[in-house]
């Protein structure tokens, strides 16, 4: 009998991610801030495949507590920083792979050059173990989903305001005395990489940092994560390339997108969103709950029922209308069979 959550789950939420919550106690700190405290030795005028090289090396021996320092002249984020904006030169930060030189104006497919904030708020609609979370949303996306909800903000890159690192800063050590973590979403954060990391670097709350993303991204994009991210909340959307491709003009959907999420658990804790589509249960949802549970243990999951026709959705059939009530029953108590830990 299909039963949804109306109560925080927060027993069930503390069980799966008990290091978000350790550092809400105060009790551990948020993965940034050790990236910060760890220092650099190497040149970073070094050639970038060197740069690299001691990045994964650092990565691979995270963890040794005894080598972090307050304030070291060059940090894991400054060096994270930097690779950041070498990928910027030829744009790999998403599998799209424009390879546009964004630092000379060229714009790839999502047209993003200067990061552009289209609002920050405390936001109240996320999951429970989320709530009050402050979210930050950039203009434009990696993405262009027929039935984007956000599609005023997700395909207009020039929308929003700039505003500097400096500044988001600031709002971010204001809205953590109410709000329990840092929301980096969009449109999608992806183009905004070394926005957001040069942000963390003027930034010394202990807050946890959430990646709200497509998860198409590169794995040296996810590289470059590994270290600063505490939760991935992640858009879980299609179960095949042929969905990804037609509604989202994305190519080799699930190949990148299980990898990336494979990559995201073995560096942190995770909640995954699924929106159920009307009409995609079969390609999409089933695929998607069954794909979870048999690879990856201890994740949060949210089956998603508020699909409403937006946007360019009309323009395909099976999207013109809203999700029947039967067919999330059926998402949901698949989700329950299959033992996945449930949020909403
Ligand atoms: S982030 Fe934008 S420019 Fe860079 S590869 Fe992706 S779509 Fe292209």
């Amino acid at each position: 009998m299909f039963l949804k959550l109306h109560l925080a789950d927060l027993e069930g939420a503390k069980k799966v991610m008990p290091r978000y919550f350790r550092i809400l106690d105060g009790e551990e700190v948020a993965s940034f801030l050790k990236s910060k405290r760890y220092p650099i030795a190497i040149d970073f005028g070094s050639p970038e495949d060197v740069l690299w090289e001691e990045h994964d090396k650092i990565i691979k021996s995270q963890g040794r507590a005894s080598e972090l320092t307050e304030n070291p002249q060059s940090s894991l984020l400054d060096l994270k920083l930097k690779l950041s904006r070498h990928m910027l030169a030829s744009c790999d930060l998403c599998e799209r792979r424009c390879e546009a030189n964004r630092l000379k104006g060229k714009k790839g497919h999502c047209g993003v050059l200067q990061s552009k904030i289209s609002s920050e708020f405390v936001h109240w609609g996320e999951e429970p173990e989320l709530v009050p979370s402050h979210t930050i949303f950039f203009s434009g996306c990696t993405f262009n989903c027929v039935f984007c909800q956000n599609w005023d903000i997700s395909q207009n890159p020039k929308g929003g305001n700039v505003m500097s690192p400096r500044r988001v800063a600031e709002i971010i050590e204001r809205r953590s005395e109410t709000t329990k973590n840092t929301n980096w979403v969009g449109g999608d954060p992806t183009s905004n990489l070394p926005f957001i990391l040069e942000c963390l670097t003027y930034s010394n709350v202990n807050t946890p940092q959430v990646w709200n993303s497509n998860m198409y991204v590169t794995e040296k994009t996810m590289r470059l994560l590994d270290g600063i991210i505490d939760v991935y909340l992640t858009d879980f959307k299609y179960g095949n390339d042929e969905c990804a491709k037609r509604l989202s003009n994305a190519t080799n959907y699930w190949e990148i997108v299980t990898r990336n999420h494979k990559m995201a658990r073995a560096q942190c804790e995770m909640i995954i969103r699924h929106l159920v589509l009307p009409g995609h249960f079969k390609c999409c949802t089933k695929p998607i709950l069954t794909w979870i549970s048999e690879n990856l243990k201890n994740v949060r999951v949210n089956v998603m029922d508020q699909y409403r026709p937006e946007y360019n959705a009309y323009e395909h059939e099976e999207l013109t209308r809203k999700l029947h009530k039967n067919e999330f029953a059926a998402a949901f108590d698949l989700a329950q069979d299959l033992g996945l830990s449930i949020t909403d």
